[in-house]
């Protein structure tokens, strides 16, 4: 599958649920928080559908995310079937961390019943290692929790772990090498991550952005000068760097300050109600559970989702004088 720009599309990033354990400012409002109804959000056989007619097309890597993915009823099961789906070599999972320690049915722990059902990779957020401001950012004392869950999940031996860390000015100065630290010692993958536009204003101000260029630049008051690895990539539009005199690399996520953040992407959005987004820094979304539950067949999925490929824009629109518009928690980070 392949957009109007050259863009290769195999990536699916599906949101399971629009909630969540915590209240990170930036990618919630502050307002108090009104969930879905349960009939607003697909239910695990219609996203199986979808991802199974998306396979047929090129779609090859899953992500689900949230809101916290976790906390969705009956999620193991749902994971074993998507990771069984035909074409799809690799299902991931974004989540905070807090419910990989808890146990579940036939499994001493979260983290080892995903790696049974097929998961290969987790990604997990963790901006800070100091657990007060953990409970200022995340709006919840979990901090714990995160440290236990991670354990689990290094314990459970995914075949990668992800540490991705929002960087915010007042907030990250301090925390960019103990996180640097923490990933050696632990064998994971860091990445900083640009603050972006999709939660209220207040967070996201210019006093709050924190460039992916300047966490670099204080690192290698550190470390020496990092080296570029273009060679190495994941699935996303990071930017990795060795840090010198260590088998470490640390990403970067300039989705705001990278120019050229946009030329690689090869992903689609579907929104846990159902609509399908060609670009997460675009308003652009295409309503698929009006189709599905209207009654479209197969191919006229596969026709929707051509359509909406054909409207991925060359790039986002973040840098232009772009309106938050939905939260990140109701588009699935
Ligand atoms: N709850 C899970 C978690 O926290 O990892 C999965 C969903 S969360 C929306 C996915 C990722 O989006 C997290 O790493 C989070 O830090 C990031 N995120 C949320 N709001 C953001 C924003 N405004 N700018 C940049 N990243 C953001
Ligand atoms: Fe929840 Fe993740 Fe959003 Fe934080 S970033 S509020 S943990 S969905």
């Amino acid at each position: 599958m392949q957009d109007n720009h050259g863009h290769k599309i195999s990536y699916l990033r599906v949101s399971i649920t629009d909630r969540c354990n915590e209240r990170c400012g930036y990618c919630m409002p502050s307002e108090l928080q009104e969930w879905l109804p349960r009939e607003g959000v697909l239910s695990y056989e219609e996203i199986l559908r979808v991802v199974g007619i998306a396979a047929g097309m090129g779609i090859t890597k899953v992500r689900v995310t949230g809101g916290e993915p976790l906390t969705r009823r009956d999620i193991i099961p749902f994971l074993g079937r998507l990771c069984s789906i035909a074409g799809i070599s690799e299902v991931g999972v974004s989540t905070n961390g807090t419910l990989l320690s808890k146990t579940v049915p036939g499994f001493a722990t979260t983290a080892g019943a995903l790696l049974a059902a097929g998961v290969r990779s987790v990604n997990i957020s963790l901006d800070t290692l100091d657990s007060e401001a953990y409970a200022a950012t995340t709006g919840r004392d979990y901090f714990g929790r995160v440290m236990s869950g991670i354990n689990d999940a290094l314990g459970a031996g995914f075949e990668r772990i992800k540490l991705n860390a929002v960087l915010m000015r007042g907030r990250s100065e301090g925390q960019l090498l103990p996180l640097v630290e923490f990933a050696n010692e632990k064998g994971l993958l860091l990445r900083f991550i640009e603050l972006m536009p999709v939660s209220s204003g207040d967070v996201l101000s210019e006093s709050s952005f924190f460039p992916t260029a300047t966490a670099r630049r204080s690192l290698e008051e550190v470390f020496g000068k990092l080296q570029p690895r273009a060679d190495f990539r994941t699935n996303g539009p990071a930017s990795y760097f060795a840090v010198p005199g260590r088998d470490q690399l640390v990403g970067f996520i300039g989705a705001m300050t990278n120019l050229h953040f946009c030329e690689t992407c090869n992903k689609l959005r579907l929104t846990c109600d159902g609509k399908l987004r060609p670009c997460l820094g675009s308003h652009l979304e295409f309503d698929l559970m009006k189709e599905i539950r209207g009654g479209a067949s197969d191919k006229q999925i596969v026709e929707f989702i051509e359509h909406v490929v054909r409207r991925k824009p060359m790039a986002h629109d973040f840098r232009e004088n772009y309106q938050p518009g939905r939260k990140m928690i109701a588009i699935g980070g």
